[in-house]
């Protein structure tokens, strides 16, 4: 099995999540007590959220690719970033390594496709659903998508405040579920939560429509690579 290379902690709270369904997907398809080879480049997220504040997305860009060639060095056999919002810096990251880059839109791609899905809602930050480098990435694998066009500070606010620092309130469920029976009025046929931490608050069965989880996808997808021959 390959080494994969996670660059995490934006926010830790979703690198858990990685960490625990790369291993449980590694262990369930191998047996026994296998387990993932697995680097994690676990950075400080405080300097990096200002730099998104401050749209410094070339710092950002630059410390990320920094930790690609560390992991890259470190012997990883293909390189993750978990984390929807900074695939801003995706193109840099991807410049600096002589390794494949598993960007986390395509498994999502895939999936939707695999399910017949072609026009959908993306549920995340405000970088996430306002800027066009998720949308374009989804539109080139085929995938139309739109955000619910309001309600957006208080989405993002839930993310930052909220869910990267483990806390999991009814209220802000309930935001989330208004924003995706706005996306289904919209004509969307599925939501991406388009951010690794939604699906701490969203699950399959609290949504109006059918729910692609970006984290659980991008972690079996490493899994997927790791061990093909
Ligand atoms: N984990 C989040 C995402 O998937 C938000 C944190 C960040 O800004 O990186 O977009």
């Amino acid at each position: 099995m390959k080494t994969i290379g996670l660059i995490g902690g934006m926010s830790w709270q979703s690198t858990l999540h990685y960490y625990q369904i790369i291993n449980r997907e590694t262990a369930s398809r191998r047996g026994g007590l296998a387990s993932a080879p697995l680097l994690i480049a676990s950075v400080d997220f405080a300097p990096i959220a200002e730099m998104q504040t401050r749209n410094d997305w070339d710092a950002a860009g630059e410390l990320l690719a920094g930790e690609a060639r560390r992991l890259e060095v470190g012997g990883a056999h293909l390189i993750a970033l978990a984390t929807n919002t900074m695939h801003i810096c995706a193109p840099r990251i991807e410049a600096a390594i002589n390794l494949p880059f598993v960007h986390i839109a395509d498994p999502t791609v895939g999936a939707l496709k695999a399910h017949g899905m072609g026009r959908v809602g993306v549920l995340g930050t405000h970088f996430t659903m306002e800027e066009r480098f998720y949308h374009d990435r989804l539109a080139a694998g085929g995938i139309e998508s739109f955000a619910p066009g309001v309600g957006h500070t208080d989405l993002n606010a839930i993310i930052f405040e909220e869910l990267c620092k483990g806390i999991v309130r009814d209220r802000s469920r309930k935001t989330y579920i208004e924003a995706i029976k706005r996306l289904a009025a919209l004509g969307a046929e599925a939501v991406i939560l388009g951010c690794t931490e939604i699906a701490m608050l969203i699950s399959e069965n609290d949504s109006p429509l059918p729910v692609f989880d970006t984290t659980e996808l991008h972690a079996k997808a490493l899994v997927d690579i790791a061990l093909a021959e």
